[in-house]
């Protein structure tokens, strides 16, 4: 067990529906008999995608195997249980209710499934999850809005946030301001991709019109230091994906990435998977990329504090999980 290893881990962005590896991607196509093409599976990555948009497409087609409460539970737990082994012990993941009643199961049953794989898990790795429900930018303003109200008029104890993802570039945060403001009303903790495809204009919309406490990705913030300057002011912590940066195209190695830059400017983040067999990462491996670029061993432990302080659970959760990182270093 290398010094890596033995670091206590917390990952707060990743798509659930996205985790699915290939090999239980081909039993749930081959169990509910749905086809997918040969060539959807990569030599790169687990899967095969040009471009974005590509793979919002693949990821549509691969994640539609995924059928019923009970795929969901199998899913879950396989994702948590690759977590756990990386010594990863809080998940909050990103699910989407939108694209399970696609396939015909409603709020209550899709949440149940989820559910059973995550407490499954808890019992077997002592790993603890919680979940965001997305809305999908490119499903349009009226989807997300729908989704929204069904989460806030369904309370679970699993569901602690509401994130949106999706096509940033042509569906902007000013479509979304009355689901983003329906939510602030009842103070419900809201997370919000940014600045991933878009420049830092786009990221300081998103700040002011959709009341974010953390963004996902943001790292294109590092073209305008007043607006760095802003995100640590307003306190909104940075989930980044260096990783899934990369993959995509955004920046072609990880010393130009500016994950390292915007760690020493201050601005709070935690490092994260996000698709993960999309892009061959784990969460392990993020903080292992962030070894790489000179992080030491507290700074590391840092991100994972980073993730669990930013978390949306509950604070008697969070101080379990905040006690579990220090009795280990
Ligand atoms: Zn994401």
């Amino acid at each position: 067990m290398t010094k890596l290893d033995t670091i206590k881990k917390a990952e707060i962005h990743v798509h659930l529906e996205a985790t699915i590896s290939p090999l239980l991607c081909k039993k749930l196509a081959r169990v509910n008999k749905i086809n997918i093409p040969e060539n959807i599976y990569g030599n790169k990555y687990a899967y095969a995608w040009d471009d974005f948009y590509d793979f919002i497409k693949k990821y549509d087609i691969i994640t539609s195997v995924i059928q019923t409460p009970e795929n969901y539970s199998e899913l879950t737990y396989a994702y948590l249980k690759q977590c756990a082994l990386e010594n990863v012990i809080y998940v909050e993941a990103m699910i989407s209710s939108a694209h399970a009643k696609l396939k015909g199961m409603p709020y209550s049953l899709f949440l149940e499934g989820v559910s059973a794989g995550a407490k499954r898990a808890e019992d077997d790795f002592g790993i603890i999850s919680r979940y965001i429900v997305n809305g999908i930018r490119h499903m349009g303003p009226d989807s997300v809005y729908n989704t929204a109200k069904e989460v806030l008029e369904n309370p679970h104890t699993n569901i602690v946030g509401f994130g949106l993802a999706g096509d940033e570039l042509n569906y902007p945060p000013k479509l979304f301001t009355k689901t983003f403001d329906m939510l602030k009303l009842e103070n419900f903790p809201i997370t919000v991709h940014a600045g991933e495809w878009d420049g830092p204009e786009n990221i300081r919309n998103a700040i002011r019109m959709l009341h974010p406490t953390r963004l996902g990705h943001g790292v294109r913030s590092i073209e305008d230091p007043s607006l760095v300057q802003e995100i640590i002011d307003s306190d909104i912590l940075l989930e980044v994906c260096p990783t899934s940066n990369i993959a995509t195209k955004i920046y072609s190695n990880y010393k130009e990435h500016p994950v390292k830059k915007l760690f020493e400017s201050g601005v709070k983040l935690s490092v994260n998977s996000d698709d993960p067999p999309f892009f061959n990462a784990t969460i392990g491996g993020e903080y292992s990329v962030m070894s790489g670029l000179g992080l030491s061993f507290d700074q590391l432990l840092s991100l994972s504090k980073n993730a669990i302080q930013y978390s949306f659970c509950d604070i008697d959760t969070k101080k379990i999980l905040i006690k579990e990182l220090s009795d280990l270093s």
